[in-house]
């Protein structure tokens, strides 16, 4: 990549659509733009100031190609921090591959994955954990997952890890004023101190990396399964989350014999949503096969979502469920739906409820819709019930890396502490854990550490 190079690219997703845009940014984009847009009026590009547009005509020589809408944009007010400007043509692939074309063509080179965001990064427009949360957005399917990167494009985060990062610079401070100079007239540190700050600065990363977890979960989708015996209507509600139908509901017993799985929205969470063959024991070698793979999706599973016929008493089938997902370790979520309330039994019902005791359920049918609402909002309150909006702070593989290195630093500067290891050797593993936050942030280790030292204390006095 060069700073000089002008580059290009289609800012719009691939396929039919009403609009397209043709981004260009670099010295040279706006006499690329001259070259292929006219504007109306005679005007000329390069009379046009930033935040302006121009309605105009897209010409090859003197082929005119589309009639569009040009933006320029002035370094350093542009999202690269250079000159840039955007081409709104006509959506489709054809037009808006001849205008990408065109401007290549007249100067531009095609963009390189990333190449804007990564040049308003190189400009100072944005920091890298802004510019990552910017990739963040984009694959973003949730809600939850767009609100935890529009927190750390804001910068949020670059704020929780600036504010940990500080208090170990500190805390260096602190020490190194004590080790090196400990006939003057500086605060004493204690192991106590480096334990209980220690402690306060692991908590804080502990707690984003556990927000880390369940914003991973969210981002990629919470593995769950739709379990039950045949014929209870797991595929029809697998057919309704999904709204059209994707598995086969049959009335006969043992239907469903591959794991279909299928992402699916409920509310602002994405489930990774399994319907998996019927749980019964069997002599049918297919089908057998079928109930093993359904045990093992099962124990991969975060979320289950048990089905019960309402309308018919438990059998021997359904209590084993029952007593299965009633003793499902404590990190797997478990949902009870009593199916078919449309033509349920009120006793049978009762069966079920005093069978499933304290576990979460709901009355569903899953054939008419009734209770769906239900069912989402307990999913939701499951996975962002508790979350506050800064609850998941970021979902991002590379921080994460970051955090968690700091925080193996941090535990074992603390152990290091218990064990009575010199302050000197635990200054190096809090200065490592910085060093990894600063990683995390992009930002270089500098000499603050060393101002940080003379700016607390009258070392000289
Ligand atoms: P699965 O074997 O658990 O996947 O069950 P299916 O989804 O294939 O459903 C079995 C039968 O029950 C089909 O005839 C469905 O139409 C019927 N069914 C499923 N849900 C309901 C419901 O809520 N109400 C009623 N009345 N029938 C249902």
């Amino acid at each position: 990549m060069s700073m000089s190079d002008t580059i290009c690219a289609i800012a719009t997703a691939a396929g039919e659509g009403a609009l397209s845009v043709v981004r260009i940014s670099g010295e040279g984009a706006l006499s690329v733009a001259e070259k292929v847009f006219s504007p109306f009026g005679g005007r000329a590009v390069a009379d046009m100031s930033g935040y302006c547009c121009a309605y105009g005509r897209v010409m090859d020589g003197s082929e005119r190609i589309d009639d569009a809408v040009l933006t320029v944009f002035r370094a350093p007010h542009s999202y690269t921090g250079e000159d840039s400007a955007e081409i709104s043509c006509h959506g489709g692939t054809y037009v808006t591959e001849r205008i990408f074309r065109l401007c290549c063509k007249n100067g531009a080179r095609p963009a390189e994955r990333g190449e804007f965001t990564k040049l308003a990064l190189i400009n100072g427009k944005l920091s890298l954990t802004q510019a990552e949360a910017v990739a963040d957005m984009i694959s973003a399917q949730g809600e939850l997952t767009m609100k935890a990167a529009g927190l750390a494009r804001q910068g949020r985060l670059a704020q929780r890890i600036d504010g940990m990062k500080r208090r170990l610079t500190v805390l260096l401070g602190k020490i190194a004023a004590w080790v090196d100079y400990p006939d003057e007239d500086t605060p004493e540190v204690t192991e106590e101190l480096l334990t209980s700050e220690l402690s306060e600065v692991i908590a804080e990363a502990k707690a984003l990396s556990e927000s880390y977890d369940t914003g991973i979960l969210l981002k990629k989708g919470i593995p769950a399964a739709i379990i039950g015996k045949p014929n209870v209507g797991k595929s029809t509600l697998m057919n309704l989350l999904l709204g059209y139908d994707r598995a086969i509901v049959t009335d006969r017993a043992g239907t469903t014999r591959d794991i279909i799985e299928e992402s699916v929205r409920v509310g602002d969470v994405v489930l990774r949503l399994a319907d998996t063959a019927g749980m019964r024991k069997t002599d049918d070698e297919v089908e057998q096969i079928g109930v093993e793979l359904a045990k093992k999706r099962l124990s991969e599973s975060a979320l289950l979502i048990a089905v019960f016929d309402g309308s018919a008493a438990p059998d021997e089938d359904d209590r084993r469920l029952i007593s299965e997902i009633s003793s499902a370790d404590s990190s797997t979520n478990v949902l009870a739906l009593i199916n078919k309330s449309d033509i349920s039994e009120a006793g049978c019902v009762s069966e079920y409820e005093r069978l499933l005791g304290g576990l979460a359920t709901i009355s569903v049918s899953a054939k008419v819709g009734d209770g769906q609402r239900e069912l989402e909002q307990a999913i939701e309150q499951m996975y962002l019930g508790s979350g506050s909006e800064d609850g998941v702070l970021f979902v991002n593989e590379r921080q994460k890396f970051c955090l968690d290195r700091a925080l193996r630093y941090l535990e074992d500067a603390r152990g290091g502490v218990q064990m009575g290891v010199t302050f000197d050797a635990i200054g190096v593993e809090i200065s490592d854990a910085a060093d990894a936050l600063a990683e995390l942030t992009g930002e270089r280790i500098t000499d603050s550490v060393v101002d940080e030292v003379f700016s607390k204390f009258c070392v000289g006095k």
